[in-house]
């Protein structure tokens, strides 16, 4: 279960005398908007303008429509800050609740793994919302006998990590302990780092080693790859989200693309959904916003629809040993 601690929130409405608020909240979120909104309003008497846009991330703040509705301020819920904000916003993590035994549980396993291993040296890295048990696993994998090291990344919490921001994995290390539940982001941090990763989770109570899922995903990619080799007209797309712009990797891709005889096409837009490609006569395309949408929702796209580094590989500009997920910081 998630906890929704609005203090912060109330307190920055309050400090800024705020009058129009609005409210960002994650799509995991939304059943529960109506019940957070009602509560910032109840306590501070500020008008309170829920965004519907989906939000996948701090990389997509409404500012835009926070102008339009003259917000004083955005109260944006479970991201930490992406980049600096023109208009105020505060930023509330929304963290889950754990019991110290089911983490020591994991800690304990995990150990046992590592040692079958023999590593030694791990880095440990979680997502926003699992941030503030890091401390007290490094304590227990000490105990242990591990030296465990919690990095400093660029633009995230020491040991976060982001679908797109790997910087909180320490490259000092013999391995990589993610904390968290999903297999996208340590997927993504076994590229990143080139280590094995070991997987702690929270939710299902699993720990385990991921090279198997590692090869699975490649196994999907390297498919989509091959597909897409054959195409003539490659659509870029670009996200219109701040945090996701990409133009001049757009422009560079369109020049490459076109030095190997092929035509390249520009695309713009907010947010990058299957059904808005539908009827566009590309062969396939390549996104330069969020690295997930090309992961994550790959079965629902018609035309392959590849990462950059996907598309170099694609037209010979890079190995397919150097396969990696693209990283951007804010
Ligand atoms: S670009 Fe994607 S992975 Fe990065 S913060 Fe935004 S939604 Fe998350």
């Amino acid at each position: 279960m998630l906890s929704v601690d609005l203090s912060s929130a109330i307190a920055e409405i309050k400090k800024r005398s705020a009058k129009t608020v609005l409210l960002q909240l994650p799509e995991g979120l939304k059943t529960r908007n109506i019940e957070i909104a009602e509560k910032l309003e109840k306590k501070t008497g500020a008008t309170i303008f829920l965004s519907i846009d989906p939000c996948f991330g701090a990389c997509g703040l409404a500012e835009q429509q926070a102008k339009q509705i003259g917000a004083d301020l955005i109260v944006h819920l479970g991201h930490s800050q992406f980049y600096a904000p023109e208009i105020p916003t505060v930023f509330v993590p929304l963290e889950y609740e754990l019991g110290n035994k089911k983490i020591k549980k994991l800690a304990g396993n995990c150990s046992v793994l590592l040692k079958k291993n023999s590593l030694k040296k791990i880095s440990l890295c979680t997502t926003i919302q699992y941030l503030r048990f890091l401390d007290f696993l490094k304590k227990e994998f000490e105990k242990k006998g591990f030296s465990a090291e919690i990095a400093k990344g660029k633009n995230v919490e020491a040991g976060q990590v982001l679908g797109c921001n790997y910087s909180g994995v320490s490259k000092n290390s013999d391995a990589i302990v993610f904390f968290g539940d999903g297999l996208f982001h340590p997927v993504g941090i076994s590229f990143s780092s080139k280590k094995l990763v070991f997987t702690m989770n929270p939710l299902s109570g699993e720990t385990k080693e991921l090279s198997g899922e590692k090869e699975f995903f490649l196994r999907k990619r390297f498919a989509l790859i091959e597909k897409a080799m054959d195409a003539k007209k490659i659509g870029i797309l670009i996200s219109s989200k701040k945090g996701q712009f990409g133009l001049g990797k757009a422009l560079e891709l369109k020049e490459m693309i076109e030095k190997h005889h092929k035509q390249a096409f520009l695309f713009t837009g907010d947010l990058i959904k299957p059904d808005y490609l539908l009827g566009i006569d590309a062969d396939a395309f390549v996104c330069t916003g969020c690295p997930r949408i090309a992961i994550d929702d790959a079965s629902a796209f018609k035309k392959p629809l590849l990462n950059p580094s996907e598309l170099k590989i694609v037209l010979g500009e890079k190995k397919i040993e150097d396969y990696e997920i693209e990283e951007f910081f804010g």
